[in-house]
């Protein structure tokens, strides 16, 4: 911590270079503070969007609102963009923003130990190195450790497997035979794009899914050239008060399961079912027996289309164990197979585990996180001082668009820290009980929300309670327009 200009200079550390952790960066660079480090433990910065790589990956929300608010795009080439035109776009936006130098590759950070004493944080990294930071912003992200899934006889399997966001380039797809288990929407994208390329096509699907009907399409070079010469037009579709009020509809919705918008989404994904998918036993096979929005909400614009074409089906049976040729059912069918591909999800409880993290008076942040993983309005908890996340546990991931949390959440932990910086107070922290007392009201509105009304998903934490942001677009809005100093200790 040194001197500037009579405020404190802070030096941070930065863990991930995914979407968060760059934004971070930039932020800390614009306010002329340069003290601080990203540390990456891959060899490429893009979290997300580095590890997936799957065919047929295009973000969910669009490409125009999935951007900085700093750094608008004018060259999205379509409404919803690719995984490889997003993650170009974060190199891209990293570079021209001068974060690269201060970006430390395959430096996974293994520890984080608060100094009582001296008030720093000390992170071990990998190599065996040692760095110290007044500040410490955990953008690790939510969905980046595998989940594989237990399935008997995987390893004798003759052909490719792998789980999607470990794509094996090696594997030949084009005429193959291949299986895709799991029907999140990485599942239903891979098989989108595999339906017109491999020559027999099986979906797993232990749970089908509800597909929410939306329009692609691609923007023209002209479209382009006008969003480059005036970014108001860009910034007209950002604000496009059909997509804003969709947002704030569902995020509503989602709060209370019986909630009329609930019921709205449900029948329009039952409508795009009925309607679109013609085989009467296909369309019961993708049939869910939940409610709609229960697991993560699926928009899709083609996948019944995809699903119907020639040499694709849908397996809703249960699997009894992979074999060398493939996988056979409990019913005793064996699906012959050159590839499988396993889009089972995530361990979506790790955060910045398997880091150990210890606190003040060695308060284990595994400990801390024995029952589920949760934070003081998802970013920060008692004694674990200056010590913040950014789309960290009960964050609301998923539901509302994501680069626009991060950008509110660093809001938040700037005002924060302004005390901070101006030396009266060395740290900040939550205390223990305006941190009990939210993490109460946030489990009893989470109980109530869609997410818990009777379905399995990366949502739920081990006790079966939705592990997510419970209430509104707004309410999230507002929480993080201005902390409540009350709530926090500021220490000297
Ligand atoms: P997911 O939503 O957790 O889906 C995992 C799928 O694998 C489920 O269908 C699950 O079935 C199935 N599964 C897991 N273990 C299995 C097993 N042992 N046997 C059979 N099936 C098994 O994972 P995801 O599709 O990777 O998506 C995770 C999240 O990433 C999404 O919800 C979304 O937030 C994000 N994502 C976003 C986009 C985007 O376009 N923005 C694209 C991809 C992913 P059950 O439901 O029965 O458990």
């Amino acid at each position: 911590m040194t001197e500037n200009n009579g405020q404190r200079r802070l030096r941070y550390a930065i863990i991930g270079a995914g979407m968060s952790g760059v934004m971070a960066a930039i932020k800390l660079l614009q306010r002329g503070d340069a003290d601080f480090q990203v540390f990456e433990k891959g060899a490429e910065l893009g979290g997300t969007w580095r590890d997936n790589r799957y065919p047929g990956l295009t973000c969910d929300t669009p490409s125009h609102a999935y951007s900085y608010s700093f750094a608008l795009n004018p060259d999205w080439s379509q409404y919803y963009a690719t995984g490889a035109e997003i993650h170009a776009y974060f190199k891209g936006v990293a570079e021209r923003f001068g974060v690269m130098p201060y970006i430390r590759f395959n430096s996974e950070v293994t520890s984080c130990t608060f100094d009582d004493a001296k008030k720093t944080w000390t992170l071990g990294i990998v190599d065996g190195s040692a760095y110290e930071a007044d500040v410490v912003i955990v953008a690790t992200g939510v969905l980046h450790h595998p989940k594989m899934p237990d399935l008997p006889g995987l390893e004798t399997f003759k052909g490719k497997a792998f789980h999607s966001a470990r794509w094996d380039d090696s594997a030949v797809l084009d005429g193959a035979r291949v299986g895709v288990i799991g029907c999140g929407s990485t599942g239903i994208q891979i098989v989108n794009a595999l339906s017109t390329r491999a020559s027999k096509l099986v979906h797993f699907q232990r749970s089908p899914q509800w597909i929410m009907p939306v329009v692609q399409f691609e923007y023209t070079p002209e479209q382009r050239a006008a969003f480059a010469a005036d970014p108001s037009l860009i910034e007209a579709i950002r604000n496009d008060p059909q997509y804003w009020e969709a947002v704030y509809r569902f995020t509503e919705g989602v709060t209370d399961f019986t909630s009329p918008q609930i019921k709205e989404i449900e029948e329009l994904c039952r409508q795009n079912l009925e309607q679109n998918v013609r085989d009467p036993e296909l369309r019961e096979k993708l049939r869910p027996d939940y409610h709609a929005a229960c697991k993560r909400l699926i928009y899709s614009w083609e996948y019944y289309d995809c699903v119907q074409r020639p040499g694709v089906s849908v397996e809703v049976g249960q699997i009894d164990r992979v074999v060398p040729e493939g996988v056979l059912m409990k019913d005793g069918t064996l699906h012959e197979l050159d590839v499988l591909v396993l889009a089972t999800g995530f361990r979506a409880d790790s955060f910045i585990r398997p880091a150990v993290v210890t606190g003040r008076e060695g308060r284990s942040l595994d400990e801390f996180w024995a029952t589920r993983p949760t934070a003081h309005y998802a970013i920060a908890m008692p004694d674990f001082p200056n010590f913040f996340m950014l789309n960290g546990p009960g964050a609301p991931v998923g539901n509302f668009p994501l680069i626009d949390i991060a950008e509110r959440q660093w809001e938040y932990i700037e005002q924060l820290l302004e005390p901070v910086r101006r030396g009266e107070a060395r740290t900040v922290e939550p205390l223990e009980p305006a941190y009990q007392a939210y993490e109460a009201r946030r489990i009893a509105a989470a109980k109530k929300t869609i997410f818990g009304s009777g379905c399995t998903s990366w949502y739920l934490d081990k006790t079966g309670i939705p592990a997510t942001w419970p209430w509104g677009y707004h309410d999230f809005a507002n929480a993080m327009a201005k902390p409540v100093a009350e709530e926090f200790a500021f220490a000297a």
